[in-house]
């Protein structure tokens, strides 16, 4: 599909940018943006974040299963009850926890399943061990730091669904244990210091990978907002605001590739603005300055609103590009923005008392690739030479919509009359 939306950079993105800029700047540390980033963050790296959830899951799941082997050697007595915990139990359950992601469109919603997966996995052989009497249920348990690990630094949870996951897997750690009596409470004590500070050590871990994912996010969307806002500048008038004639001509060059192969409708408007030199000359160029900038952007609005494009053409003209527009809705913009000219009205006294600053307009609407570029505008500046020379503040109308040979021709100076038709 052809695309001419070509949005400009809105106010939004500004006021993104300098977001972002601030918070680059202050370091991230606070791990939350405010509402709006926020909401774009989470948007923006759902998909990423659960594709990486899917492959580090199924991942997961493997390892998980190998510590059958960490069984059968460690506790013997009760391995039956973990093969059947691991196989039975977990691996369904975490696949449907896999699955279930793969549906969820809501960033938190994805984090609580992801850390829920661990702290289930972890529930099941701690239960198991204390029914276990083998003398190496000591060893055993430290398993559950690699389920830490795996919790807080490869699902990479951010730092509040960690903190929860962690001290629920804390939790099950030292009552499981606890319960256990394996050992006497003085080695029961190092115990818990060992799992609490892995847990501290973890979850500053977590602080870190989350600021760095966060920062990296900002710088990217930095690049992106920086880069639309730099196309957006080479594409734009800077005194009128209007696209500029260079945009001008990549526009019309992706309309005619773009018609090559499914022929389009084209209108274009070339707009003068009239007696500008008098104009100049009576108030000064910053006041015609002013007086463009205010035309433009009034022409430019009401453009918009019937989704044409409008580009400054020269010095005081205008080019409006209508797709997918024959004559009469072209003729339509034209009325409209001679209207909003008049509306307006600004004095221009040098023609007199009373009077106003006025524009002329040229139309002519083809089908594209039947007509080129050159030809169209050139029939809408010959249709816009017949508005000045039938007294301005008018429009007038070629269509070249028919054969292309007779197209620039009809349009001639002279020869004016059957294809320059009249509104005024
Ligand atoms: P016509 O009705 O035939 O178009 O008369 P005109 O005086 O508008 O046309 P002419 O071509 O004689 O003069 C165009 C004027 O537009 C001359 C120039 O000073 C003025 N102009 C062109 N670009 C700018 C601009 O950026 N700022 C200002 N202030 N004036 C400009
Ligand atoms: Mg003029
Ligand atoms: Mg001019």
């Amino acid at each position: 599909m052809l695309n001419t939306s070509l949005d400009r950079t809105s106010a939004t993105d500004h006021q993104t940018l300098a977001e972002v800029e601030q918070v680059i700047a202050s370091g991230g540390r606070a791990l939350r943006f405010s509402g709006d980033l926020e909401q774009r963050y989470e948007a923006e790296t759902l998909e990423q974040r659960r594709q990486s959830l899917t492959t580090v899951g199924i991942g997961g799941l493997l390892v998980y299963n190998l510590f059958l082997i960490s069984d059968w050697l460690t506790l013997n007595d009760v391995f039956t009850y973990l093969v059947l915990g691991r196989l039975c139990l977990i691996t369904p359950m975490f696949i449907v926890l896999l699955l279930w992601i793969q549906r969820v469109n809501r960033r938190w919603t994805l984090e609580a399943i992801t850390a829920a997966g661990p702290v289930l996995a972890s529930l099941m052989p701690m239960v198991v061990m204390i029914y276990s009497y083998s003398p190496y249920r000591l060893h055993y348990q430290l398993g559950m730091l690699l389920l830490m690990v795996y919790c807080s630094m490869i699902q990479q949870l951010p730092l509040r669904y960690a903190a929860v996951a962690m001290s629920l897997m804390l939790i099950i750690q030292l009552v499981t244990t606890y319960i256990a009596d394996f050992s006497d409470f003085l080695i029961w004590q190092a115990n818990f210091l060992l799992f609490a500070s892995a847990v501290a050590l973890l979850l500053m871990a977590s602080w870190f990978l989350e600021r760095g994912s966060r920062l990296s996010y900002l710088f990217a969307l930095r690049g992106r907002l920086l880069q639309a806002q730099l196309m957006e500048l080479a594409r734009t008038d800077a005194l009128t605001q209007l696209f500029n004639r260079h945009y001008q001509e990549e526009v019309l060059t992706s309309v005619w590739e773009y018609a090559s192969h499914t022929p389009t409708s084209v209108a274009v408007i070339l707009l003068d603005i009239d007696n500008f030199k008098a104009y100049n000359d009576n108030y000064g160029h910053p006041q015609g300055d002013t007086c463009l900038k205010l035309l433009s952007s009034a022409i430019k609005q009401a453009a918009q609103k019937r989704d044409a494009l409008t580009f400054r053409f020269g010095g005081e003209e205008i080019l409006v590009l209508m797709m997918n527009a024959d004559v009469s809705k072209a003729r339509h913009l034209a009325e409209d923005l001679r209207d909003v000219v008049a509306a307006l009205n600004v004095p221009h006294p040098i023609l007199g008392e009373g009077a106003r600053v006025t524009i002329s307009l040229g139309l002519a609407a083809a089908i594209a690739p039947q007509s080129d570029a050159g030809a169209l505008i050139g029939a809408a500046d010959a249709a816009l030479y017949s508005a000045k020379h039938a007294g301005r503040d008018c429009i007038r109308c070629a269509d070249v919509s028919s054969e292309r040979s007779s197209t620039v021709e009809t349009i001639g100076f002279g020869n004016s009359k059957n294809a320059i038709s009249q509104s005024r």
